[in-house]
């Protein structure tokens, strides 16, 4: 009863649907829903040109789970990647919706903060970290598993204007609250490689 027009029409909405069925897929990961690396990137840097023409602050979080491997190794792949996907659903909530949330890949996480300045986006990543202590995820032996992130913390004014360097700075400020015993906030100060605490007097 399809004519050969209806068929031609039906055809070009299915092939329509795929396409934005495709493009959906390449910009999530499939593991947590986030955007994934290359999508974040694209958003990020979409988020700091509007920042600098309007001349507002912009703050990246670099956010990485403590000890990822031994849940892994404790009780398996498939309970790490819930753990993973539990964790991933917390840094959106915890944050406000404009925020960006991106999968930087296997453990690592990143967020785009506009608007926040380096001490505002201190308590955000401080506030995120204490909603990640929170977590739950039962294992099949019946374990409640928990687990904890490491933030660092940088912002455009103060580090960079392109997303490379605020990724950069974002990473020294991590690798130092892996260092100061991990389950922190680390912020990434002025000068290259230098680590700032805001909290203190
Ligand atoms: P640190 O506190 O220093 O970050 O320790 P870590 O164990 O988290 O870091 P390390 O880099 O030694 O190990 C990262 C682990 O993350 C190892 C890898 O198997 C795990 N991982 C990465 N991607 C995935 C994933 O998609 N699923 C699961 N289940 N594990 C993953
Ligand atoms: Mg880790
Ligand atoms: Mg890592």
């Amino acid at each position: 009863w399809l004519t050969p027009g209806a068929v031609a029409i039906l055809a070009m909405l299915y092939r329509g649907s795929m396409v934005g069925q495709l493009q959906v897929q390449s910009t999530v990961d499939a593991k947590t829903g986030l955007l994934n690396f290359a999508a974040w990137r694209d958003v990020a840097h979409r988020a700091l040109l509007r920042a600098e023409r309007s001349k507002l602050p912009v703050a990246v979080l670099l956010i990485d789970l403590d000890h990822f491997k031994r849940v892994n190794d404790t009780y398996g792949h498939l309970v790490g990647d819930e753990v993973l996907a539990a964790v991933a659903r917390t840094i959106s909530t915890a944050l406000r919706p404009g925020d960006l949330v991106g999968r930087l890949g296997g453990e690592e996480f990143a967020a785009i903060l506009a608007g926040l300045n380096l001490l505002d986006a201190q308590g955000a990543a401080e506030r995120l970290r204490a909603q990640v202590r929170e977590v739950q995820v039962r294992s099949d032996r019946g374990e409640w598993i928990k687990v904890s992130v490491s933030v660092g913390v940088a912002e455009m004014s103060v580090s960079g204007a392109d997303i490379r360097r605020l990724l950069d700075a974002a990473d020294v400020a991590l690798y130092a609250a892996k260092a100061a015993g991990r389950n922190c906030v680390r912020v990434a100060g002025p000068r290259p490689g230098e680590v700032i605490d805001l909290t203190s007097p």
